[in-house]
């Protein structure tokens, strides 16, 4: 069975749009899946905005991070830029109204795509990080876990002065510098066994870890409907709930400000910015 196709409605106009998304959220469980589109308003850009998706991104490879020691030494010194800005960011009204909805019960848990751990810093309990988070690092060797922020300290020792560089910063903590620059830039390994150290996201080219998964799983089938806020869904491991719910009947919900690949799926949809129409929708199912 397939939900009824996304209409908009052309009479409702925007309060009645939100006030038809409360009716249907009242007294479901929900389970909701976030994306970049969730922390544009804390200041971190998306991938697929309509601003972004100009910019051409050439994200690392995982298979080039690991093979390519030139590949780590571009990802490592763009990151250094990249990781005070990221650090900065604040939970915003989106995140807060979405942990409030958890604490009332209406919200099983998030699956979120995104690396910032802004839900849990915002007071959400259950978070599933489907492709990791940047606050940490892992060697590849032995395993060991160091905080992003000790390395930071490390790889700024190893390289004076490198924050005195002008960059932009990209959507996941990354920076864009190119060039001989880069050169120059001294990688660091593992602080116990001189290891290849990677951030503990899930980088193109690798797949989602498979408890990781089945915990994302478990938010979805415990729940009603699923909410989708702040994602384009072009990438499939977060779409996969979004195709599973349409197969099954259960309603899908969306709040972006742009086109998504559930347009056509979605029981009804919002169009609006995350923070504000997350604020109301949490005042109206008060
Ligand atoms: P995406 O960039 O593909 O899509 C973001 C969507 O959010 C767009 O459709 C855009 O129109 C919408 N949007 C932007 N600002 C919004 C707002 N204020 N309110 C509502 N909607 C808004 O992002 P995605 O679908 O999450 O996929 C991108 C991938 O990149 C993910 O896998 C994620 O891991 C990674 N990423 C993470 C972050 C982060 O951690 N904050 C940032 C960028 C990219």
């Amino acid at each position: 069975m397939h939900p009824a196709a996304f209409v908009p409605h052309p009479s409702l106009g925007w309060e009645g749009e939100l006030s038809a998304l409360a009716s249907h959220l009242e007294g479901k469980r929900i389970a909701l899946l976030t994306g970049a589109g969730c922390s544009t308003e804390s200041g971190i850009p998306d991938y697929r905005g309509e601003e972004t998706s100009r910019r051409a991104r050439n994200p690392i490879q995982f298979r080039d991070f690991v093979r390519d020691e030139g590949g780590r030494r571009r990802y490592w010194a763009r990151s250094v830029l990249g990781w005070p800005r990221f650090l900065r960011a604040e939970p915003n009204r989106a995140h807060l109204s979405l942990a409030a909805l958890e604490a009332r019960g209406l919200v099983r848990g998030v699956i979120t795509q995104n690396v910032d751990r802004l839900h849990t810093r915002a007071g959400s309990r259950r978070v599933v990080e489907l492709h990791g988070a940047l606050e940490e690092v892992t060697c590849l060797s032995c395993g060991h876990v160091e905080h992003r922020g000790h390395l930071q300290e490390r790889l700024l020792a190893a390289n004076p002065s490198w924050l005195d560089r002008e960059a932009e910063i990209a959507p996941d903590g990354d920076a864009e510098l190119e060039g001989d620059v880069l050169q120059s830039f001294r990688v660091l390994g593992c602080e116990r066994c001189d290891g290849v150290l990677k951030p503990r996201v899930v980088f193109f080219g690798e797949g989602v870890p498979r408890p990781t998964v089945d915990a994302a799983w478990s938010i979805y089938e415990e729940s009603d409907c699923l909410l989708v806020v702040g994602s384009s869904l072009a990438v499939f491991s977060g779409y996969r709930f979004v195709r599973r719910a349409a197969l099954e009947g259960k309603p899908v919900f969306l709040v972006n400000v742009g086109a998504t690949r559930a347009d056509a799926v979605a029981t009804h949809r919002v169009q609006g910015t995350a923070g504000e129409v997350l604020e109301r929708l949490t005042a109206l199912l008060g």
